[in-house]
């Protein structure tokens, strides 16, 4: 069980599809993409059916690790070079009103079990500074609202001798994810929407103006359907599945730490220290009051490796960076599995008349998957364009089990690269407090007899 599900507020059961059913939007997968799709075309009074294989936000919705930032998978330099500077600038923009989109909704519905954490500080473990203060420079110009930390900032809070220079973005934040979804589906059922559990959808006939999707149960008609089940839509369109590469990713929550989590971790916003699916951690609440726990995800796997042999592994990079923490013991551990596109951009917009795909969201999908479920309901219900400015990025194949391989065998690959140049990083400032500490010594007069 995931530490979501133990601080989890109530869900309702929800019923299967047993008839048939005409609406005008039909959305597949209760993740976040489609239940912000269904929200958003409900609020502008259309009426809309979302079919869910599972429960609610049971996939990667629900098992992520709850960090709400701005930007997209790819780096904002890739697309710069794909799609120029102009247009690199308006997609930051809508990536940032997908934050904005999470933040505002969970206030003015004062949504229960969120508890929104202010901060994200992404870190270096090489000493680059030139690089970290040009990455942030570059955000800054494309309109991010982000900020350099120098080494001595970041350890003052993250006592860490692995830890050098930062970007900090304050306005990013972190969540309980599976709280915001099953928030977000209330909403959607407030407004009109009607969700639909354990109704996988098996067949789906795009021809004509009214599509029929089948369900083992019952059929829904709809003048628009909107793809949103992520990885696992291989059974209903798997050329659409063959352009997502399935990869996993494991987090854990310590038992409580007490005091020293508290002198230890001295930061409160989320901190990721790699650019690759390595460390991503935080402090999380819950539970009895005042109680503290340390929430730690990271090791990619391409395939879907039971969570028990990676715990160790996870508690062994947690020790690594933070030994003063001592023995932690893991409370909660488990799997997500996140799709992720060649381009590592989202896939979002009308595939064919009427048939509309909102997919691809990686690991950076809680403020891009309510961008697109805006983008989406816009576009379906206001004829409104916007979700062109993501027509660069079309479906590619993601290369089937060759490509799990081979972004395995790149993140292997890296990590022997990236140690390597951590540990330049380490001795070369050893070797700097030498040569300060002969120099001050040098400098010392000798003491009186
Ligand atoms: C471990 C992990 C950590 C992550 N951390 C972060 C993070 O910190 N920050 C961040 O921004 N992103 C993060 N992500 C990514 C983020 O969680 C995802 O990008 C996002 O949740 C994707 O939402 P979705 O709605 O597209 O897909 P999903 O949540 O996978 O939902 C798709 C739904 O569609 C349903 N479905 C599929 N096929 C059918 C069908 N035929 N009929 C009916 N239903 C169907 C599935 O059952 C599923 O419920 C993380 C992901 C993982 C796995």
């Amino acid at each position: 069980m995931t530490w979501y599900e133990t601080t989890s507020v109530a869900r309702p059961a929800r019923d299967r599809l047993t008839f048939d059913l005409d609406v005008d939007v039909c959305v597949i997968g209760a993740g976040l993409a489609g239940l912000t799709v269904a929200r958003e075309i409900a609020q502008r009074g259309w009426s809309v059916a979302v079919l869910e294989g599972g429960r609610v936000a049971a996939a990667a919705s629900g098992r992520n690790t709850g960090f709400v930032l701005p930007g997209f998978g790819a780096g904002i330099e890739d697309i710069i070079e794909r799609v120029g500077l102009d247009h690199a600038k308006q997609l930051w923009i809508l990536s940032e009103l997908g934050l904005d989109y999470v933040r505002r909704t969970i206030a003015e519905t004062e949504m229960p079990g969120v508890d929104p954490v202010p901060g994200w500080l992404h870190i270096s473990k090489t000493d680059n500074a030139s690089r970290v203060r040009a990455d942030v420079e570059r955000l800054r110009w494309i309109g991010a609202d982000v900020e350099f930390w120098p080494t001595e900032q970041v350890r003052e809070v993250l006592p860490n001798p692995r830890y050098f220079n930062a970007a900090h973005f304050k306005n990013a934040f972190h969540i309980q994810p599976l709280n915001y979804a099953l928030g977000l589906a209330a909403l959607a059922e407030k407004a009109g929407a009607r969700i639909f559990e354990e109704t996988p959808a098996i067949a789906i006939d795009p021809a004509g103006v009214r599509k029929r999707i089948s369900t083992p149960n019952g059929r829904v008609r709809a003048t628009h359907v909107v793809l949103a089940g992520n990885v696992d839509l291989d059974g209903l369109m798997p050329r659409l599945a063959a352009t997502l590469l399935p990869v996993n990713t494991f987090v854990l929550v310590t038992e409580p730490l007490g005091a020293l989590l508290d002198e230890t971790i001295r930061y409160r916003g989320a901190v990721s220290d790699t650019n690759r699916a390595d460390n991503h951690y935080r402090i999380i609440e819950g539970g009895t009051p005042g109680e503290k726990r340390l929430q730690w995800s990271g090791r990619m796997r391409a395939w879907g490796a039971d969570p028990r042999w990676l715990g160790r592994s996870l508690v062994g990079d947690i020790h690594r960076n933070f030994p003063g923490l001592g023995q932690v013991e893991i409370a909660h551990l488990w799997r997500g599995t996140l799709g992720r596109t060649v381009h590592r951009m989202p896939q979002i917009g009308e595939i064919e008349s009427g048939v509309w795909v909102a997919s691809g969201f990686g690991g950076h999908g809680l403020n891009t998957t309510a961008m697109a479920g805006e983008l989406v309901a816009r576009g379906i219900v206001d004829n409104d364009q916007t979700w062109r400015l993501f027509a660069p990025y079309e479906l590619v194949w993601a290369g089937g089990r060759l490509g799990g391989a081979l972004a395995q065998a790149v993140y292997w690959g890296s990590r022997p690269v990236e140690r390597v140049a951590q540990a330049i990083s380490r001795q070369r400032e050893a070797a700097r407090v030498r040569k300060q500490v002969r120099q001050t010594a040098r400098k010392t007069p000798a003491p009186v007899q």
